[in-house]
């Protein structure tokens, strides 16, 4: 299967920006065959016109997160159904920003991820990952195996949908410390164990946190290592492109 390589623009671009990386990375596509599949995610206001620009290329996009309520009365708010309307293909969910700065719990986050699965065929991409002290204090797997188990509560995957977990350790992401390829794989393989048991055999494992142009090789050359979940590096068509084309 291809590597898939999300970028993943968060709050960092304004409109046009996002409008200018998205013609950026079109123009800049290397001319070589694209082994890997490539997706974006603008921040929503910039969805439209970004899937404008991205469409008949081999850039997919995606969103960044959505309310699991169905559309009504929620001000601020993004609903699943308008995200298919703009044919996202992808949707992150739980990313450790929405964790930390808008409590999102794994309560909500298994919500969202039932409304996924329910009312779209958009592919969820669930976020977790433990912090440093947890780390330290050697209970890393622990933590994660918590987390599954909670998002993954009563959900029900029909045969041919794919469930996608991005293990983004809190302490790499945006701090330029990755962890190191071996560390990653470790807790990649435990996560396919783990999915396996709960009953998750159809499943693909990102791993996020501080992948550059010179990391992105070797993270990619792990056997539990099915693709990256880029922030800061993806807001670049020159450093995003290295790290597509990084296997
Ligand atoms: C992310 O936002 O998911 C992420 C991994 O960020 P960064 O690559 O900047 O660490």
């Amino acid at each position: 299967m291809k590597k898939l390589i999300i970028g993943n623009w968060k709050m960092a671009l304004g409109y046009q920006q996002s409008l200018e990386l998205a013609e950026n990375l079109v123009l800049s596509q290397p001319p070589r065959p694209l082994l890997a599949e490539v997706v974006v995610c603008p921040s929503p206001v910039a969805i439209s016109s970004v899937a404008n620009i991205l469409e008949g290329t081999a850039i997919f996009w995606g969103a960044q997160d959505a309310a699991e309520q169905t559309p009504g009365a929620l001000t601020g708010e993004t609903s699943l159904e308008s995200l298919v309307e703009l044919d996202c293909r992808f949707i992150l969910l739980g990313h450790s920003e929405r964790r930390q700065f808008f409590n999102e719990t794994d309560a909500i986050i298994n919500a969202k991820l039932r409304a996924v699965i329910e009312r779209t065929t958009i592919k969820p991409v669930v976020c977790l990952g433990e912090d440093l002290a947890t780390r330290q204090f050697g209970q890393a797997e622990e933590k994660v195996s918590r987390q599954l188990q909670a998002v993954l509560a009563g959900i029900i995957l029909p045969a041919d949908r794919e469930l996608i977990i991005a293990y983004e350790p809190i302490w790499a992401i945006g701090t330029g410390q990755t962890s190191t390829p071996e560390q990653a794989q470790a807790m990649h393989q435990f996560i396919r164990q783990e999915l396996e048991q709960l009953g998750y055999p159809n499943n693909r494992l990102l791993y996020g946190g501080s992948v550059k142009p010179d990391n992105a090789a070797s993270l990619l050359a792990m056997p539990d290592i099915d693709g990256l979940l880029v922030g800061g590096a993806s807001l670049t068509a020159d450093s995003f492109w290295p790290i597509v084309f990084a296997q």
